[in-house]
């Protein structure tokens, strides 16, 4: 079980839960690592925004279901686990969060 990141992040991506993350499991748009030093960049030079649905990701293999990340999610884009991401419809991210990092969702 993991957390998981769902669709309220796709152009958002506030690095928020990053910050928090004591394990630096969450990444992205694009990268696999930089712990949202990317978003910040990408935002400073715009590219951010011609990106095609940006989102934040987490590493499924390395979350420890801690919790720490939820709060500070502005749009309340992270979900508890899987089961949650698909009782809400977001089956679709829970698979982009796997993928993100080559794991596969069961
Ligand atoms: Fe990181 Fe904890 Fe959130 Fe998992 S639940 S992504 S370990 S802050």
């Amino acid at each position: 079980m993991s957390h998981i990141i769902g669709r309220k992040c796709v152009s958002f991506c506030d690095t928020g839960c990053v910050k928090v993350c004591p394990v630096d499991c969450i990444n992205g748009p694009i990268k696999i690592d930089g712990l949202g030093m990317e978003v910040e960049e990408l935002k400073k030079t715009g590219e951010f925004y011609n990106l095609d649905k940006p989102q934040m990701y987490i590493d499924a293999d390395t979350c420890i279901d801690c919790g720490a990340c939820i709060a500070e999610c502005p749009v309340d884009a992270i979900y508890s686990n899987e089961n949650e991401a698909i009782r809400e419809g977001d089956e679709e991210y829970v698979h982009k969060n796997y993928e993100f990092y080559g794991l596969k969702f069961n």
